[in-house]
């Protein structure tokens, strides 16, 4: 079986433990390949090489940081293929999907990084007796970023193309349940001649690994995705040694639908916002509140739509919902949905049994699942299920939506439609979130920030955002 190991000073290595833990295919639910079980020891050699290769790369010319991650992007381009259908098996996403958004997307994150960093400028000032005052950006160290599975590429490529085009360099901890493309890349930074130390990847747990990383006083900072809980425990583990920290966490995002909404033209986007990737997305709308003058008309479009979606083997152009991660996780799904229908929940799709032929049959398929008549003050409107079920319930006035939508202890987004733009645009501002969409889902301007408020994530992510993350500002102050 195919073994996954460390990448540290541009070698493979096995764990130091010679542990490996087992990675099973959501889309068959049999032995897929095997990744290393890294301990405190892996760790600190990634980051002993990271170290070592800081001084040069801190100093390499900006433009030639910049020309390395061009041609890491190129080389994924080449292999673009290869790279999708790894993502695909590892996450049980479409291969479809992997192909026209997580590998092209992290294609995008390399070269936007590569462009923004040669149009960086910073401050200089002068004071009324002629001194000068001026901004010099430094590289942090050795950074570590900590990703999830939903989609390992795309987040990696952004948290990694800012860090080292910065002059960082990083020690990667993907998430054990998706290493492969991680893995690819590795094999790509060897193939353009990216220095020994540069990048360092450690595969393995998180409470092991990723720990080590997130407590270790050699790391200076700490991009982390994932969830609130984990989020929570990096805050703790990297307090005491003062490192800089970015967390983006879980989300459970209304979907706010007013009367003079057009029901023909977004009910596929409100599709797309709840089930894409299988609902495993953060920025999934799981949370639909449609003003009562549509509610009945909406709900039933909405049902049948549902009702049509193809899940099925990833591998196949026409499917638009493929395996969910892990048995662990299609148990916790289902658990939330048996516990909806406990408190008086009414589930209006998703409860059809699939048939699914072999070799997906002992595969973790779920169907999209719509769920109302859950009370406004339902655990579960709380919680994030991170999978393909939404609850869908009705307001009466606008003011009320936006009530219901911020009684959430997360933050991260939410989606707003209507055709009048004034309105849409107070609603905007009364949200408590990191992002509001108006008429659209998941449109991203890599330029603007990106980030959530309460539980949802501290720091902001994106363009400018992340180069001021990965560095230091020092000001400089000229007596002349
Ligand atoms: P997770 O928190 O379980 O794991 C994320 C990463 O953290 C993995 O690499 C894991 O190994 C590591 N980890 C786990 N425990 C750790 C510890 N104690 N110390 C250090 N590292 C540790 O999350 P997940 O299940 O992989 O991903 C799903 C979650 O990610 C959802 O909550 C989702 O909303 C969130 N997410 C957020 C965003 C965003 O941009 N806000 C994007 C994608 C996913």
């Amino acid at each position: 079986m195919k073994k996954i190991n460390n990448f540290i000073n541009g070698q493979w290595q096995n764990p130091v433990s010679l542990s490996y833990l087992d990675k099973i295919s959501p889309r068959t639910g049999q032995h897929l390949l095997q990744v290393a079980d890294s301990n405190e020891l892996d760790v600190i050699q990634a980051i002993g090489a990271g170290k070592k290769a800081f001084p040069e790369w801190s100093t390499t010319a900006p433009t030639k940081r910049s020309q390395y991650l061009r041609l890491i992007a190129q080389q994924i381009e080449k292999r673009r293929d290869e790279f999708a259908w790894a993502e695909s098996q590892d996450t049980g996403k479409p291969l479809a999907l992997a192909k026209t958004m997580d590998i092209p997307r992290s294609i995008h994150n390399l070269h936007f990084f590569a462009e923004r960093i040669l149009h960086k400028q910073e401050l200089c000032t002068t004071m009324e007796d002629g001194s000068l005052n001026y901004v010099v950006r430094e590289p942090l160290g050795v950074v570590g970023l900590i990703t999830p599975w939903n989609l390992p590429l795309y987040l990696l490529t952004w948290k990694l193309a800012p860090a080292l085009v910065t002059g960082n360099t990083v020690v990667c901890k993907p998430s054990e349940l998706t290493p492969t493309t991680t893995h690819l890349l590795s094999e790509v930074c060897h193939e353009v001649g990216l220095p020994p130390g540069v990048v360092n990847i450690v595969h393995g747990r998180g409470a092991t690994a990723g720990a080590t990383l997130a407590s270790h006083p050699g790391v200076s900072a700490i991009s982390f995705t994932g969830g609130t809980e984990t989020g929570e425990k990096i805050q703790a583990l990297a307090g005491s040694t003062f490192k800089k920290v970015s967390l983006e966490l879980g989300g459970k995002n209304a979907v706010i639908l007013l009367k003079d909404a057009p029901l023909d033209k977004i009910i596929p986007e409100i599709i797309r916002s709840s089930f894409l990737n299988q609902g495993e997305i953060c920025l999934c709308g799981s949370k639909i509140l449609v003003q009562e003058s549509i509610y009945q008309e909406f709900l039933k479009r909405f049902v049948e739509e549902t009702q049509k979606i193809v899940v099925g083997d990833p591998m196949l152009d026409s499917t638009f919902m493929g395996a969910l991660i892990s048995q662990h996780h299609f148990e916790k799904v289902q658990k939330n949905i048996a516990q909806a229908l406990k408190e008086g929940g009414t589930q209006l799709a998703g409860h059809e049994p699939l048939h699914l032929p072999e070799p997906i049959a002992q595969g973790y398929f779920l169907r999209p699942t719509v769920i109302t008549d859950l009370s406004n003050c339902s655990p579960l409107h709380q919680t994030e299920i991170f999978g393909p079920v939404v609850t869908v319930n009705s307001f009466k006035y606008p003011h009320e939506a936006i009530k219901w939508a911020n009684n959430s202890p997360y933050g991260l987004s939410a989606s707003l439609w209507t055709q009048d733009i004034s309105k849409a645009h107070k609603l905007a501002r009364d949200l408590q979130v990191g992002t509001v969409w108006i008429n659209c889902w998941l449109k991203r301007d890599l330029r603007v920030p990106f980030g959530g408020v309460k539980h949802s994530g501290v720091g902001r992510e994106g363009g400018d955002y992340s180069l001021d993350f990965f560095t230091e500002p020092k000001t400089i102050c000229i007596q002349l």
